[in-house]
């Protein structure tokens, strides 16, 4: 009998924004091959008997190239087994998912998408920002920020033009180009931007700036989000304290800043401290 391959997102950190769908799946998984960005708390929900691997990018081995992960994927549900595919957020969203289920139909094996918690979704629901707004902005963009420096497929006085809030997935550091790219289509210097590191899980930071002074915002550990418009003038109380002030951190204690791309997404079993745990 052939098995099958279940394409699940596990969201943005927080084990409890998983999926009921998604857990169910684990827990008959016979292999889970789970990118870098998945909490340990989530990996203990597959059986003890499941073959569990990392082919994330990031694990400090040798990393796992996607036509490696393509045959491991086709192989194993041809022999027959449950195989999970756990990816960080969504599946569909910037995580190579296309080639996997282009391999998966070649080799004709039967495949399920189980859709997760974008990290823009997460980012945004712990920050409070309202990714759209009847006042400010009717359309929200997803971009990565791969393509925000070299070579640029993107149309940013299109992006402009539309009024949309602008979430940038992998930014990188590449806050000047995209500042500049930005500007140049006409975006005005104080929009506010915000950079989201870690979000959902207890060590979330945010660093609170405007289009002009992007380019001198801190290196936050990875992963970061970018979020721009202005919609962020109507974020929470917490992460813009007193007015949609210039360079503000929540939380307000010293920032811990990036040593490198940033190990794995915290593994704490605390999904987000309380206000009375951080003192508040
Ligand atoms: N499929 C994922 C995105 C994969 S690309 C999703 O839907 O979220 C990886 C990028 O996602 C990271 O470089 C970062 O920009 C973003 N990201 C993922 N998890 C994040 C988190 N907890 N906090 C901030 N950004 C995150």
């Amino acid at each position: 009998m052939t098995g099958k391959v279940y394409l699940v997102g596990a969201g943005p950190g927080d084990p409890e924004l998983l999926t009921l769908k998604a857990a169910r799946v684990l827990k008959h998984a016979d292999v889970v091959l789970h990118d870098d960005l998945v909490s340990t708390e989530i990996l203990q929900l597959a059986p003890a008997h499941a073959q569990v691997r990392n082919v994330g990018k990031r694990c400090g081995k040798k990393s796992v190239s996607q036509e490696e992960i393509n045959f491991l994927m086709v192989t194993l549900a041809a022999s027959g087994l449950q195989v999970v595919r756990l990816k960080g957020g969504d599946p569909l969203i910037f995580g190579r998912v296309g080639e996997e289920i282009a391999a998966l139909r070649q080799a004709n094996i039967d495949f399920e998408i189980v859709p997760g918690i974008t990290a823009a979704l997460g980012a945004a629901s712990t920050a409070q920002i309202p990714l759209t707004h009847r006042q400010s902005s009717h359309a929200l963009v997803f971009l990565t920020g791969h393509s925000a420096s070299g070579a640029d497929p993107t149309n940013w006085r299109a992006l402009v033009s539309l009024g949309a809030t602008v979430a940038i997935y992998m930014p990188g550091h590449h806050y000047s180009d995209i500042a500049r790219k930005l500007r140049a289509a006409g975006l005005p210097a104080e929009t506010p931007c915000a950079i989201v590191s870690r979000a959902t899980t207890s060590e979330e930071q945010i660093f609170s700036t405007n289009l002009e002074d992007l380019n001198d915002a801190p290196r936050l550990p990875a992963p970061t989000l970018l979020v721009i418009g202005e919609v962020l003038r109507h974020a929470g109380h917490r992460f813009l304290p007193e007015e949609p002030g210039v360079g503000t951190y929540w939380p307000p204690s010293e920032p811990s800043l990036a040593m490198d791309t940033g190990p794995e997404l915290s593994r704490s079993s605390r999904a987000r401290l309380s206000d009375e745990e951080r003192g508040a």
